[in-house]
């Protein structure tokens, strides 16, 4: 291991003991299976650009996804239209707003304000190229084990637990439909929507996809360019402005590094031509954060000195 990144692991230690005995928060509960979920668990992975892996105590545990698929889903959008094609449909503003509001679709003459929240992550989903529902599924789904470099899969028991409890998000699925703002049949967008969140992942693989985007599109385990180069901007960009709900504005302030974090307890971070770091701890604040999560990682990146926004 290079002393950059022994000292990397070193700060990442240092941030999991001392952030272990936080117990605040909550597991999120509107999800059955997402409040059953062990809350102590802690985990912290970074992945180099240059592909060394570190990894500090339950970094191997896999959890759902959730929100953090939003930003694979917006990554093979870009590819496969282009991102001024994707701008056209889906803005790129921050809602200061929860991940499921309605406002969202409401603020901007009916164009989702970002793919980030739900509203413009299913309306992202069903621009997704496909002939019918199981190929844009098996699309995302492929997407997701290639910026992993690891092979993702649904959990039944996940989805199931979602797929039952989301009538906001179908409620979302068709407003954007009367808006002329949804690409397919709106049940089919909510469904892959609710299943892409479903996928387990660990920290190891949450930090390959953000180790992905710090590196110019290309995953540093698989040397494969999954990403073009020029649509990393773009997707940061979102990340900074919405990538922590309502409090993507303290993260900028706080931390100055794009993130995005999901209600099972995952954070990911990119630091642009470093690496990518993920967290994961289930219980969450009142917006939907890992509190853990994001102590850990302010504690890595304050001491590594990482901070897009600084100038010496
Ligand atoms: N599947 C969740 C939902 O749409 C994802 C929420 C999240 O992580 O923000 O309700």
């Amino acid at each position: 291991m290079s002393s950059l990144n022994s000292n990397i692991a070193a700060v990442m230690k240092q941030a999991v003991e001392q952030c272990k005995d936080n117990k605040g928060g909550e597991n999120a509960s509107y999800i059955p299976f997402l409040s059953s979920v062990p809350s102590e668990l802690i985990g912290l992975a970074f992945v180099s650009v240059t592909g060394e892996v570190i990894k500090i105590q339950d970094a191997d545990y896999k959890y759902a996804l959730e929100s953090i698929s939003k930003v694979l889903t917006l990554a093979l959008a870009l590819e496969e239209s282009g991102a001024d094609a994707i701008h056209t449909k889906v803005g790129a503003e921050p809602t200061g707003l929860p991940f499921n509001s309605v406002m969202a679709l409401e603020l901007h003459q009916g164009m989702p304000l970002t793919p980030l929240v739900n509203a413009g992550a299913m309306a992202t989903v069903s621009m997704i190229e496909a002939t019918d529902k199981e190929q844009r599924w098996n699309k995302i789904l492929d997407f997701q084990s290639e910026l992993t470099n690891s092979k993702i899969e649904l959990s039944d028991e996940v989805n199931q637990s979602e797929q039952t409890t989301n009538e906001h998000n179908r409620a979302i699925a068709y407003l954007l439909q009367s808006s002329g703002r949804m690409y397919s049949e709106p049940m089919e967008a909510c469904d892959v929507y609710t299943r892409q969140c479903s996928t387990l992942i660990n920290s190891v693989e949450l930090a390959t996809v953000g180790a992905t985007l710090a590196n110019g599109g290309v995953n540093p385990l698989s040397g494969k360019q999954l990403i073009k180069t020029e649509n990393i901007p773009h997707i940061l960009a979102e990340m900074v402005m919405e990538g922590l709900y309502d409090t993507s504005g303290d993260w900028a302030y706080d931390v100055g590094l794009p993130g995005k974090s999901g209600v099972g307890g995952g954070l990911l971070t990119v630091i642009p031509n470093v690496g990518g770091i993920a967290a994961f701890s289930p219980r969450l604040d009142p917006y939907g954060n890992s509190v853990r999560g994001q102590q850990m990682i302010k504690h890595v990146a304050r001491t590594m000195g990482w901070n897009l926004f600084t100038s010496q």
